[in-house]
């Protein structure tokens, strides 16, 4: 638990929520799985976003709406995010977290936490996801963008209201690939693929790495080179090339710089494998 909280918030509006947090020492509170384990020092009072209206999933005319405080089950039960995904969302779902943890963390506590290896937040990367953040004013970011500058974000008592994820287009192809320690283990490195395909050719081109930085990414190169080209072998087994060459991951006892660099090329070759119907 936290040593120094001293006091609990539960605002009724977002307004009063804003005006409370002052980071390091009055943060939001989503599910807790983070904030309650680390034992920091510096937390003196949290805010408890539960009472927020946060907690929804709403289909509109050009995607989906996820409130905040929306738990990553009720994401794994939702049958649009399911059908959108090809499936993808509930393992990404299982591989985040437990039933039970899955039932508690929420959807805003996951983004902010950032965590590198998280393999939602590739597969959000890929499905072009953006945020609603108040800062104290309402802002609309890309999830890239927000995980690229997360730190300052949070430092400035940043909060998360609304997750967005656009509707796919008829022609979208959608992959994702994973090695982990056993096959429910999370995973060491990941990789998450979205294709718009043109007859043969890629119109837009999507690809995010877990596991290979400071934070999930996009592997700008490797979009680039397939945007315009046919998705042919030779083609993807070039896109993981340029992918894997610019990266350099930390290591850790799960997987050293070098396990993780290659495992981010075989990854991207699968995941865009399966977006093109032949999983390796
Ligand atoms: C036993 C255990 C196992 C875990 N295993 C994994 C794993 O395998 N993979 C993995 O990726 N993670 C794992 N986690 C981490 C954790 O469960 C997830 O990252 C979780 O999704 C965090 O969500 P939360 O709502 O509980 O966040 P919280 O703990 O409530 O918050 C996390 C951080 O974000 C801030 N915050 C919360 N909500 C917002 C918001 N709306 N806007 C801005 N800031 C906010 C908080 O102040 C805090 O700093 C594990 C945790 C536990 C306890």
């Amino acid at each position: 638990m936290l040593p120094n909280l001293r006091i609990y918030h539960r605002p009724e509006s977002l307004e009063e929520a804003v005006r409370l947090i002052r980071p390091p020492a009055v943060v939001p509170l989503g599910g807790g799985t983070v904030l309650l384990p680390t034992r920091d020092p510096a937390v003196e009072e949290v805010v408890d976003l539960s009472r927020l209206g946060l907690t929804y999933i709403q289909a509109v005319e050009n995607g989906i709406r996820i409130g905040a405080t929306t738990s990553l089950q009720r994401l794994l039960e939702s049958p649009l995010l399911m059908d959108w995904t090809g499936g993808y969302m509930g393992l990404v779902l299982r591989l985040t977290a437990s039933r039970n943890l899955r039932g508690q963390a929420t959807v805003g506590g996951t983004v902010a936490a950032g965590d590198p290896e998280n393999p939602l937040l590739v597969l959000l990367l890929a499905l072009d996801a953006h945020l609603t953040v108040y800062q104290p004013e309402p802002s609309y970011l890309s999830l890239e963008r927000f995980l690229a500058v997360r730190d300052d974000l949070r430092r400035e008592g940043a909060l998360i209201t609304e997750l967005f994820i656009p509707a796919p287009s008829s022609s979208r192809r959608i992959g994702f690939a994973h090695v982990g320690r056993t096959p429910r283990d999370r995973p060491i490195v990941c990789a998450a693929a979205c294709v718009d395909v043109d007859g043969e050719i890629c119109r837009e081109v999507r690809l995010a790495l877990g596991g290979v930085g400071r934070h999930p990414l996009r592997a700008r190169n490797a979009e680039e080179f397939l945007q315009g080209r046919p998705l042919t072998p030779e083609n993807i087994r070039e896109a993981a090339e340029r992918a894997a060459f610019s990266l350099n991951p930390p290591g850790d006892f799960r997987g050293s710089p070098e396990y993780r660099r290659a495992m981010a090329g075989v990854l991207v070759r699968r995941a865009l494998g399966e977006g093109l119907g032949s999983p390796e």
